[in-house]
């Protein structure tokens, strides 16, 4: 009798899904189609989709530009890398499905139903220190240095609009990764800004780029789309894919669409870099132009550029800000504030020393948290079960519906 009950369920499950989304899976990695896509965000397809020229999805909300056999994406101006190429198969165009679950779904509908997180305060993260120098402009600025210098400055910024904040150093010295991590699980609420430059071998290279922790099974932007082996760990910062690439991209578009001075365009991209991965809060790290690049160096030398950077993470933090804001968000705010004021993290003045902050309270890998959504397994065939790539980091039921259909554990 329960067998025949699922078994009809399992029916209409089927109809009612294939009939919402397409899925395809080519070779390790799922699909959907691009029509099925483009009816529900109501995008225009363009009549012919051929060759290695971008082509354009038009809505009223703006405009997306996809290109076959690649990961590059543009919405409203600026880029974004996927975890997979959009391809073509038997002439049905195709989008990951990872991505239309960690990408597409947050950029198009930020506030569904996936709960908001109003912001109480910010973890400042200046990467390296000590003798951990980071990279090095020619004629002598460290990166430890200027992302200290930025730190500083973005401090000031958020000191002005009364936004809490606790940094991860104070001073020049090395804080392991994992304690500056930690950082976030004292402060609930607040989110992990990493500020780091960049370096290339090639001096050619510069622009700025603002990573967020890689979904699980999806691979890093470094990788070119192929899988490595370590993607199916989850992290603790995958409890918060949602919110991770929207605090990724509101910083990105800041910088990079910026009117004057707006640093070249090397997109938002997914990397599993040690504080993103173990940062129990929305996290980003940010690379702010590239120290081995001439003209950015010798930008980056001047204190109006780096006043310039830290006022570009900070537009991007309000931004975010605002996508969490609901009507009790002033009032948390507040509360924080005081919070905060009586722990005497406070201000510019009294920057508060890292021997001062509470000390770190390990909350393990927290992954039975109510913000966590259950895990969703697909069985994989010749190659065991893996989890699906929705998992983590709370996904909009419609799109949880893009999932293989009868893959769905049972709550
Ligand atoms: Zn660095």
């Amino acid at each position: 009798m329960i067998r025949w009950g699922l078994v009809v369920l399992g029916l209409l499950v089927t109809a009612w899904a294939v009939e919402t989304w397409e899925v395809v899976r080519v070779g390790r990695v799922d699909y959907v189609s691009l029509d099925s896509f483009a009816k529900f965000y109501g995008f225009k397809v363009p009549q012919e989709i051929e060759g290695k020229r971008p082509f354009e999805l038009s809505s009223a909300g703006g405009t997306l530009q996809l290109t076959l056999d690649s990961r590059e994406m543009r919405w409203k101006g600026a880029r974004y890398w996927l975890s997979h190429s959009v391809r073509k198969e038997s002439e049905v165009v195709l989008i990951p499905r990872v991505d239309l679950v960690k990408t597409f779904d947050p950029l198009l509908r930020p506030n569904g139903e996936i709960p908001r997180r109003p912001l109480q305060g910010v973890v400042i993260d200046p990467g390296h220190g000590g003798g951990d120098e980071g990279t090095r402009a020619a004629r002598g600025l460290s990166e430890k240095t200027a992302n200290f210098d930025v730190a500083k400055r973005l401090v000031r910024c958020l000191d002005k609009a009364g936004i809490p904040w606790v940094l991860t150093r104070t001073k020049d010295r090395y804080v392991d990764h994992a304690d500056r991590s930690k950082l976030a699980d004292d402060h609930p609420g607040y989110i992990f800004v990493s500020i780091h430059f960049n370096e290339d071998s090639s001096r050619s290279s510069e622009g700025w780029e603002t990573y967020s922790l890689s979904p699980q099974f999806a691979p890093s932007t470094s990788s070119g789309g192929s899988l490595v082996g370590d993607e199916d760990q989850i992290w603790p910062g995958n409890g918060y894919d949602h919110h991770n690439f929207l605090l990724t991209q509101a910083i990105h578009r800041s910088a990079v669409l910026a009117k004057s001075n707006a640093p070249s365009d090397r997109g938002v991209k997914r990397a599993r870099f040690k504080v993103l991965r173990l940062a129990n809060s929305p996290s980003v790290l940010v690379e702010g132009g590239f120290m081995s690049n001439p003209r950015e160096a010798s930008l980056l030398r001047t204190e109006e550029y780096r006043q310039q950077v830290a006022e570009w993470i900070f537009a991007g933090i309000q931004a975010y800000a605002r996508s969490q804001e609901n009507p009790q968000a002033a009032a948390r705010l507040q509360l924080a504030k005081d919070r905060v004021a009586t722990n005497a993290v406070g201000t510019m003045a009294g920057v508060k020393k890292n021997e001062e902050v509470a000390p770190f309270r390990s909350r393990g890998t927290n992954l039975s948290a109510s913000n966590v959504a259950p895990a969703v397994v697909v069985p994989n065939p010749g190659q065991g079960v893996v989890v699906a790539p929705a998992a983590v980091g709370g996904v909009e039921p419609e799109v949880r519906k893009a999932l293989p259909v009868g893959t769905e554990k049972k709550e």
